[in-house]
């Protein structure tokens, strides 16, 4: 597509998103080089007078820009500079009062249109070594504002104009919430390894490591992993996970994988072993949620990713789980827009919270809010909502990803994070898996992060 004009069912798109961030049902009405918002029964109105073409293009390729704030008399919510990309230089000032128009200078519904639909990644070719497409390559990391959720920095400050044109209207106030998520790659360390591969784990453990306890408890658990996951198990955190969870109010959801398309990247266990159906039985009695992981190879496979689907809805089912939605993340957080998108949709989920970067923590979509999927290649607005995800754990502390070990560093970053997501009053949503808690301090960092 080209041009900077928004189709029909874009415009309604965006309508629901002012709706859903602001309470009120603002008209957007295309005209040739501009786009004016207007609230029914009004004679004001705001107009976007410079639009944008690079927002409705698939690239990362163009300039960045940056608009303070203060000089306008608006208060911006993180830091006073809001990183603006755009092609061109930014008009100063940025608003203008003219007659009953009020004029923004800047296309901030193109920004949330691009960002929001991730129309940058389509059909690109820069993608990393498991097809994904990688931080490194985005418009945001390049210009240094992945760590900032942008669109909705810019969406508070439309607020703000919005205040100053409608002044008796009330906007809707949004509060910060946590939400923790667990994908089950590996339930158990020993429970569902061939023997082969236990004896070979002993060996190391002897061998290499020189742990006795760890050598013991390898067959150990390899035993007992029978109705249930055993206590022993080093990756069985299930218990202490909604222990700490609960503590803070919480609800966890763990993503369970359903399928087998890579023998070494997909999980080694079946989601009808005894001991997991007995998991999630817990995970439901316990009020926290289910969900689905689907399997390495299935992100450009729609039927694949209905089928396990249906294999844990089945599953959960036979064990009386029953939840009002349904959703999951992808294994290696694999996505091609819009086709996984779409698997989601086809699969019945209601949700999908893959949308964050492997590479870089942060705001892959510009924004911590949950809101409805649009495919920006069919122009197609979808019921599945999109919650984005902003640390994943080994994101910030593997040496492949940023690399900060397990650290005070790792620690801060990710509270950086979470408070930026509090103060656009989003959701700070964390990914850390059941098998990732590498020693105490992994813990700690872990239950630390989680505290209000
Ligand atoms: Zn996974």
């Amino acid at each position: 597509m080209t041009g900077h004009n928004f189709t029909p069912t874009a415009l309604c798109w965006l309508e629901a998103l002012l709706h859903a961030r602001f309470g009120h049902n603002f008209e957007l009405i295309q005209q040739a080089e501009t786009l004016i918002l207007m609230l029914p029964g009004s004679e004001q109105s705001i107009c976007f007078d410079q639009l944008q073409s690079v927002f409705h293009q698939s690239r990362s390729d163009f300039s960045c820009q940056s608009w303070k704030a203060t000089a306008e008399g608006f208060v911006a919510p993180i830091e006073d500079k809001l990183p603006a990309p755009s092609e061109t230089k930014l008009p100063h000032p940025l608003v203008e009062l003219k007659d009953n128009c009020t004029f923004i200078h800047y296309d901030i519904l193109g920004l949330a249109y691009w960002m929001l639909t991730r129309l940058e990644e389509v059909g690109r070719a820069d993608l990393d070594n498991h097809l994904r497409f990688p931080a490194i390559s985005s418009h945001a990391f390049q210009h240094e504002y992945l760590d900032r959720p942008i669109v909705d920095e810019w969406l508070i400050i439309l607020g703000q104009v919005i205040k100053r044109v409608w002044p008796q209207i009330e906007l809707k106030q949004h509060k910060f919430s946590i939400k923790i998520s667990h994908d089950v790659d590996s339930p158990s360390l020993y429970g569902f390894k061939p023997w082969l591969t236990i004896g070979r784990m002993m060996a190391g453990h002897l061998l290499k490591r020189r742990t006795l306890r760890a050598f013991l408890t390898a067959p150990y658990v390899k035993i007992g992993t029978r109705k249930q996951l055993h206590s022993a198990d080093p990756y069985n955190t299930f218990d202490w996970l909604m222990d700490v969870s609960e503590a803070s109010n919480l609800r966890s959801s763990f993503y369970f994988i359903c399928g087998r398309t890579d023998p070494i990247r997909d999980a080694d266990y079946e989601p009808e072993h005894p001991a997991i159906r007995n998991l999630m039985r817990s995970i439901h009695e316990r009020g926290h949620d289910i969900g689905l992981h689907p399997s390495y190879g299935t992100f450009q496979k729609p039927e694949l990713i209905k089928q396990e689907a249906e294999r844990l809805k089945r599953i959960c089912a036979e064990e009386g789980i029953k939840q009002a939605e349904w959703g999951g993340r992808m294994h290696y957080l694999r996505w091609e827009q819009p086709i996984t998108l779409h698997a989601w949709a086809d699969a019945g989920m209601h949700y999908d919270t893959t949308l964050g970067y492997a590479d870089r923590p942060g705001f892959r979509c510009g924004t911590c809010h949950e809101y409805p999927a649009f495919d920006p290649v069919k122009q197609k607005q979808m019921t599945l909502k999109i919650r984005p995800l902003v640390v994943m754990e080994c994101t910030v502390i593997d040496p492949a990803y940023l690399g900060l070990g397990i650290s005070q560093a790792a620690e801060k970053r990710m509270k950086l994070l979470k408070k930026r997501c509090s103060l656009v009053e989003g959701t700070f949503s964390l990914l850390w898996h059941n098998s990732y808690f590498k020693d105490a301090t992994c813990k700690s960092i872990y239950e630390n992060i989680l505290k209000r």
